[in-house]
């Protein structure tokens, strides 16, 4: 059988010799019993020949289909004739060394290791085996061994391990058979019990025995042994051996010879095998000890340097830089605590969760040791000898966390809550209950206002609602905020005693609504009273003033200008204090004059005499108020604001500072940012990603050891430190950059000066909080040009970050801005990201181990001398800014449109929630029109509940302007649907510079399942909302939440299927179970195809058991909402479409939030009105066959709802060792292929800035 399929297959010659001859093999294998062996001796000899001298007969032996090597193994099984074993190990030797490892797993996969091993053991039991056939064995052993998973396991089982081991001891002077011994003995290594095995019977003793003495000859011996010696020092017990044994200064010894005698680099495999030996040393407490003590620092760091100029060394390098940073004493952060530096006293401290561990902390907690444990065998029981399993464990995981109950993939029937206590909500919707009788439908009417919803909503009182009683209807012009803090009690429901809330204006006056007057406050009255705008009275002056100075004059005021630049200040004049209640930070000394004016560089005059700041300082408080008195009566400093009306309609000065006078921080800001206060235009430019330098992170490494190696070299001078509130800006001599994040959604705690032009940065944690450090904003001041000054923000937490992947850090220039210049640019170079020697202990790290921090590190020469420049990183987009956005959103209200605002309720922090209603106004108040109007659909928006994702901020921008515009898109939007939209689910976390959290110390987006009134109050009422709507049977077609997304590109959603959850698990459905429509792929598949910034094959829908309390997954099975969304935009860019290699910006981000609105036009469009049925067959029809569609793009399953699995991912911790390895290559070198890249807007639909 097996010579007729040798003949006839593969197109193999019937008259082949060396097939004819496997088949007599063949035939006497067959034998029962072996007649003669001289004839199975002249037949493999035969083969031996014919293989040797014909490279076609090997081909036809391994060809595929071919039973040869079935013949050839079963005659080695079949014979005890040593000449014979003999010649078929030479036949495989001969066939195994073509084929590049193909032909080693068709050896392998027909059980051919296991007959060698077979061999071997059967051998050693002779009296004296045959060397060469132990040579031979091992030969072969070493070549297919690394194409056997199971070869370290079937060694040890089958006691060739030790035949091995003994033919190593007896024969270390014939390296002839010592080096296929020793190759072999590498791959047993591999396997970690192998390992543990070997050691204690001596071999690691035994390996330094053969690799210490400096000796040039037989590198290749060498450099096995060394590879060996390597691999069994991964387990823990043998690198502890070493260490025992003295070896660690002996191998440094060593390392150094080969360094400088190796002089052409012939040896690099020997050096490098040497470090790896370091490496695994290192990786245990007592390794790292003994290599200070050796002086291991300095030897890898000076031997490195010298390799530096040499690319071929890169490899030593890397591992050299690697055991040093290893090896680098952990250190805790340069801070009292890690906890926030300032505090917010909570109404009550929740009795589970971060904020509860965060209070029962022992003092001295941050004090970090090394937690290591140097006796932790941990992968001492598995028998698999895989590279894959971190690979494994990480899928292990992710599997782990998929949804499995089918109960908790189907909705939940019933709210859970009694009708009387949503009640109250049904405020909110009045556009559900609205007949407009009071409202002028004439259309030759030119006053907009005749449709504002004061008169439209007056009326509302004797409507009969459509749907839901209409008890406590209340007119919008008294509409009470919920106050979370009285409304804690749930069973007594909110109260609607007006006196119990603060009452909100009418909606068409709503601009007034956020304004300091109008406001309860509830604290600090005093102060807020007392907050003066210095620019009041140059209201009207200001925006037309032009900006046409000389540029040299321009130069010649330079100075003097700075000094103008430091702060625009709400303080009012004079010194005043402001008290520190729970906030931490005091300011004292004089403020700005009220009487600022704001004006073009050519009327200077009276700068010199009149000085804003503190002398170069970032503010006025900087200097603690030592310059005070210079600041009296300086009537002409003057401050030119960039005229940005045009640009940036929705944008005013002025009306800025307003806002940030109602705004409530924590540390109680006095102080508004430049580039908050003139606003940011998105500068035309593209903005690629940046490339990668070759080597950078190697250099930065370098120069933060040199750190240890020339301690005199180092400054380490704290020039701003926010945990000394009384004056967190430290005075200098002029040599050092001022630093100031006291304003709102600034986050930097404390810069200290390294080196002339190096600053380490610490960032502050969430409030009440120790982590979550993310978000940046500061302002730096007092640079100088030409001289490049590097950053190191030292306490990030992620493990990897996209500053590795082409993201950089976003800049604004004031001297930029007044020169007509007003944006945030991505600037820095030499980015990367990286595991530090920073860490916190493990009870300040939740029980888990020790974490290291990580490094994100960037240069910059500034180009303009005394400048005040802002770092961000990203767009920081401030709830002061939202409101003003609000109140400039009012002004764009035509008769047709019918705009509410109404505050929710009062945050934690005292600052108001606000919901907006957009819908059309319906075409007259005829029943028909009326009907149609209450009865549009509801979308539900939210955005911004994590802080530091102010991309969303930017997206609703871009959504809110869309639903305000002129556009007939708009308008048939309009008329299409009722949005309701959050635009800021989280003001406290944005004002107070969080990343993450509210003031409570938690993920807000992780407490929708049974968010608490008053730690939570913003999603208790939104989550209301939605229930109300449930209620009444009016749940919303669509809810989506912003987010933004800080380890991906693109733009994507995630979604919630119970199909492609039960996909991703092993759990058993029934068919039922699985019964579910297409439509939650509907919308991004839209997104696909309009947004190009948006990604299909990013999108997931599985439901996460992390996730269950998010607001996607809270929405969809307690709402019922099928689609309900989490829309993740990237911080970095795009790496497909038209925005492909580009970093992603703010007319991006508002781009995709007008077409995020699109696409909901166009989902209208295929659903039709009222006919579900119909709706369900066409979007079936966009997104193919069920089957077809799920099944071709398999969601990416994620694990966090912000960090995804990062298919990117390189390992850039300190267990990586290639580290210089170019990331990413799908990202590649290129843009674009379109040379009309810059158009970046499309003319048509999205274009909503008119
Ligand atoms: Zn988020």
């Amino acid at each position: 059988m097996n010579k007729l399929k040798m003949a006839t297959e593969k197109g193999v010659p019937s008259n082949s010799r060396v097939l004819m001859l496997l088949s007599k093999l063949e035939r006497i294998n067959g034998d029962v019993i072996q007649k003669n062996v001289s004839i199975t001796r002249q037949v493999t000899a035969k083969i031996l020949h014919l293989i040797q001298t014909q490279e076609k007969s090997g081909k036809e032996v391994m060809s595929k289909g071919s039973s040869g090597m079935e013949v050839i193994l079963a005659s080695l099984e079949n014979t005890q004739d040593v000449p014979t074993i003999l010649n078929v190990l030479y036949i495989l030797s001969e066939l195994l060394t073509a084929g590049r490892g193909r032909r080693a797993g068709v050896f392998v996969s027909k059980g051919g290791t296991g007959i060698l091993f077979q061999i071997l053991t059967t051998a050693s039991k002779e009296l004296a085996p045959s060397e060469e056939l132990m040579l031979q064995l091992h030969s072969l052993l070493a070549k297919v061994g690394p194409k056997d998973r199971k070869f370290g396991v079937k060694a040890r089982l089958s006691g060739a391990m030790n035949v091995t081991v003994c033919l190593i001891k007896q024969n270390l002077q014939n390296s002839k058979l010592l080096l296929p011994c020793l190759q072999v003995l590498r791959v047993y290594s591999t396997n970690l019990v192998n390992s543990i095995s070997l050691g204690k019977n001596g071999v690691v003793e035994l390996m330094f025995k053969i690799v210490v003495p400096y000796i040039k000859k037989n590198s290749s011996l060498l450099k096995v042994a060394l590879d060996a010696l390597g691999a069994l020092l991964k387990s823990k017990t043998n690198a502890r051996r070493a260490v025992d044994g003295g070896y660690v200064p002996i191998v440094l010894a060593l390392y150094l010879d080969w360094h400088r005698n190796d002089t052409r680099h012939r040896h690099m495999l020997i050096r490098k095998g040497l470090l790896v030996i370091l490496r695994n040393i290192t990786n245990i407490k007592l390794g790292r000890k003994a290599f200070i003590e050796a002086d291991g620092m300095r030897i890898l760091y000076n031997s490195s340097s010298e390799c530096l100029p040499v690319r071929t060394l890169d490899p030593l390098i890397n591992i050299s830089s690697l055991i040093m940073r290893k090896c680098f004493p952990k250190n805790r952060l340069p801070l009292p605590t890690i906890k926030s530096a300032f505090h917010y006293q909570l109404p009550h401290v929740p009795v589970v969760g971060p904020a509860a561990q965060l209070y029962s902390q022992p003092p001295g907690v941050d004090d970090v040791v090394d937690e290591s444990d140097d006796n932790e065998e941990t992968d001492a029981d598995t028998d698999n000898d895989s590279d894959n399993e971190e690979e494994e464990k990480e899928q292990r995981s992710l599997n782990d966390d998929i949804e499995t109950d089918l109960n908790k993939l189907h909705p939940k029937t019933g709210l859970g809550r009694p009708f009387e206590e949503l009640r109250v909500y049904e405020r909110f919707f009045l556009e559900l209950s609205e007949d407009f009788q009071g409202s002028n439908f004439d259309s030759s009417s030119t006053a907009s206002s005749s449709v504002s919803l004061s008169s439209s909503s007056a009326s509302t009182q004797s409507t009969q609602p459509i749907i839901g009683p209409t008890a406590q209807a209340l007119s919008s012009k008294h509409v009470p905020v919920l106050n979370c803090q009285e409304d804690c009690n749930p069973t007594k429901g909110i109260s609607m005693q007006p006196s119990l809330s603060a009452p909100t204006p009418a909606p068409h006056a709503s601009l007034h609504s956020l304004e300091l007057d109008n406001i309860h406050l509830t604290k600090d009255q005093d102060h807020k009273e007392n907050l003066h705008i210095p620019s009041i009275d140059t209201q009207t002056s200001l925006p037309s003033l032009p900006f046409t100075g000389p540029p040299a004059q321009e130069q010649m005021k330079e100075q003097e200008l700075s000094h103008v630049l430091e702060c625009v200040s709400i303080e009012e004049e004079g010194a005043m204090k402001i008290g520190g209640e729970g906030g931490g930070v005091k300011q004292e000394g004089s403020s700005a004059n009220a009487t600022r004016h704001i004006q073009s560089p050519l009327l200077l005059g009276g700068i010199t005499t009149r000085r804003v700041g503190g002398g170069g300082g970032s503010n006025w408080g900087s200097d603690c108020g030592s310059e005070g008195a210079d600041d009296e009566g300086g009537e002409g400093a003057v401050l030119e604001v960039p005229d940005t009306a045009l640009l940036l309609p929705l944008h005013d000065p002025d009306l800025y500072v307003e806002m940030v006078k109602g705004t409530h921080s924590v540390p109680q800001y006095a102080e508004v940012a430049y580039p908050d206060y003139f606003g940011h235009v998105a500068p035309k430019s593209r903005e690629p990603h940046l490339e990668r330098v070759y080597g950078v992170q190697r250099s930065k490494i370098f120069q933060d050891i040199e750190r240890l190696i020339h301690p005199n070299d180092i400054l380490d001078k704290v020039v701003y430190d926010l945990d000394i509130p009384s004056c967190p800006v430290i005075v200098g001599n002029g040599e050092s950059l001022k630093f100031n994040s006291q304003f709102e959604s600034g986050n930097l705690r404390k810069a200290v000066q390294v080196r002339k032009y190096e600053y380490d940065l610490v960032l502050n944690s969430d409030i009440n909080s120790n982590h979550h450090h993310q978000w940046f904003y500061f302002e730096v001041s007092g640079m100088r040009v030409g001289s490049t000054y590097r950053f190191n923000i030292i306490n990030s937490e992620k493990s990897n970050s996209q500053f590795n992947y082409g993201m950089q850090v976003l800049m604004y220039s004031v001297q930029e801005a007044i020169s007509g210049r007003p944006c945030w640019v991505r600037t820095g170079t030499d980015i990367c990201y990286y595991k530090n020697h920073f860490a916190r202990s493990s009870i300040a790290a939740g029980g888990q181990k020790g974490k290291s921090y990580y490094t994100m590190t960037f240069s910059m020469s500034f180009s303009h001398k005394d400048d005040v420049c802002y770092f961000a990183y990203h767009y920081p987009y401030t709830y002061s800014t939202l409101k003003m956005h609000l109140s400039k959103l009012e002004a764009l209200r035509t008769r047709q449109i019918y705009l509410r605002q109404e505050v929710l309720c009062k945050s934690l922090g005292g600052n108001d929630c606000p919901l907006l209603t957009i819908t059309a106004m319906p075409d007259s108040n005829s029943n028909d029109h009326v009907c149609q109007f209450r009865n549009r659909p509801l979308i539900f928006l939210s955005a911004r509940v994590h802080p530091g994702e102010t991309n969303a901020s930017w997206v609703m921008k871009g959504t809110l302007e869309f639903l305000m515009g002129t556009s007939p898109l708009a308008a048939s939007l309009r008329e299409a649907y009722i949005f309701k939209i959050i635009p800021m689910l989280n003001p406290d976390g944005v004002i107070n510079g969080n990343h993450r959290c509210s003031l409570s110390g938690e993920d807000l987006n992780r407490q929708w399942q049974n968010p608490n009134p008053e730690l939570h109050p913003t999603i208790h009422h939104t989550k209301s909302l939605l229930q109300y709507l449930a209620h009444i049977q009016r749940a919303p077609l669509v809810f989506c939440d912003y987010h933004g997304h800080s380890r991906k590109k693109n733009v994507f959603m995630y979604g919630c299927s119970v199909k492609e959850t039960v996909w991703q698990s092993d759990v058993k459905a029934t068919s039922s179970d699985l019964q579910e429509d297409l439509g939650y792929r509907a919308l991004p598949k839209i997104l696909s195809q309009i947004a190009p910034a948006f990604s299909m094959a990013s999108c997931s829908f599985v439901v996460e058991r992390s996730k269950e309390s998010t607001a996607r997954v809270v929405v969809w099975r307690e709402i019922g909402v099928q689609r309900s969304y989490t829309m993740e935009s990237t911080l970095c860019g795009c790496d497909q479409g038209k925005y492909k290699g580009l970093q992603i910006g703010t007319r991006e981000l508002e781009e995709m939030g007008a077409q995020f609105c699109l696409a909901l036009l166009r989902l209208k469009r295929l659903t039709g009105l009222n006919n579900h049925q119909h709706l369900l067959d066409l979007e079936s029809d966009i997104i193919g066959t069920q089957t077809k569609v799920v099944s071709s793009s398999p969601t990416t399953y994620v694990m966090e709802e912000d960090e995804p699995s990062f298919l990117e991912a390189v390992d850039y911790s300190a267990e990586s060792n290639d580290e210089d390895v170019e990331p990413e290559s799908e990202q590649g070198g290129e843009v674009s292929e379109n040379p009309n890249h810059q158009d970046h807007l499309p003319d048509s639909d999205a274009n909503h800035r008119n």
